[in-house]
């Protein structure tokens, strides 16, 4: 037997070569510790309920964010009728990538849930905004082959208790106005977060959820090795994707709705208290989530 120290060599370097050619891509450039610092600022703001000036900065601070990474934005403004009276909201929108193809979108909410006390949300809410943020940052650099655009959302927490009227004002304004522009076609897919950032992750199999994009999610979290944070339940949520859903457009709700320690109950302790501050969330929750939607993208556009 004859060593041949060439194919040898060759077989070693196909071998250092093949696992950083497989952890190239968008969603390695995706920053857990960046997201967190952008969810911690919005979240400094303070409780950003629709109307409110903290509501105002958020907003600000988005918009800023998106010129930086030179986004096209477009600005969706609907007047909210809720049981407490009429707000002044918008969804905003953020475009990257051709303006040609089918559309992907990323979204999640950036309003709070009005309380009596002092409710900051820094994982319902804050997370979302602060992952959508981040996502901002990695497709201005990478820019994408398919039309990305991000949702912030607007008016997804009930004013008083959830119901079909209301919750989710901003994501059935959105859905409508995509419907009456005859847009429902051009749209791929939209994947929604909420409540990401709990340091103790995990992400549910959310039943209302369309079934084929679930199953990208399944194997974009397979590819960057994060499977053990996802789908480990199974349970079906009312959230931001069900009016998109309603239209015709294939959506997908990755929500962690267990939040406090040991997952032990569902929606979990810190949910809508005044426990759901900066100290609950992980860099590294929101890295997981974070690069399993930027490779769930990835795989939607080589589709
Ligand atoms: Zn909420």
């Amino acid at each position: 037997m004859l060593l041949r120290p060439g194919l040898g060599w060759m077989a070693l370097w196909l071998a250092a070569a093949s696992p950083l050619a497989a952890a190239s891509g968008p969603h390695v450039r995706f920053s857990g510790r960046a997201a967190y610092r952008y969810t911690a600022a919005v979240v400094a703001f303070g409780p950003r309920p629709p109307g409110s000036a903290a509501h105002r900065r958020t907003e600000a601070y988005i918009l800023a964010q998106l010129r930086r990474d030179g986004a096209r934005i477009g600005r969706d403004r609907y007047i909210a009728h809720t049981p407490i009276g009429a707000f002044h909201e918008e969804n905003i929108i953020a475009k990257f990538g051709p303006r040609q193809g089918q559309i992907l979108m990323l979204a999640g909410h950036y309003d709070t849930k009005f309380e009596p006390f002092r409710f900051v949300g820094a994982n319902d809410g804050g997370s979302s905004t602060g992952l959508l943020l981040e996502a901002g940052a990695v497709l201005a650099k990478d820019p994408p082959k398919a039309p990305v655009w991000l949702l912030f959302l607007d008016g997804e927490e009930a004013v008083k208790h959830w119901t079909a009227t209301d919750s989710v004002y901003g994501s059935r304004h959105l859905a409508a106005q995509l419907q009456k522009e005859g847009m429902v076609p051009r749209i791929h897919a939209l994947i929604l977060v909420d409540m990401i950032g709990d340091k103790d992750l995990d992400v549910a199999r959310e039943t209302n959820s369309t079934a084929w994009l679930n199953s990208f999610v399944a194997a974009a979290a397979r590819k960057t090795g994060d499977s053990r944070y996802f789908f480990q339940q199974s349970m079906g949520i009312e959230d931001d994707h069900i009016p998109f859903l309603k239209v015709g457009i294939p959506a997908v709700d990755l929500i962690d709705f267990t939040y406090g320690p040991n997952n032990a109950s569902t929606p979990g302790p810190y949910w809508h208290t005044a426990q759901d501050t900066m100290n609950k969330l992980s860099a590294h929750s929101l890295k997981v989530v974070g690069r399993v939607v930027m490779e769930t993208l990835r795989m939607l556009e080589a589709q």
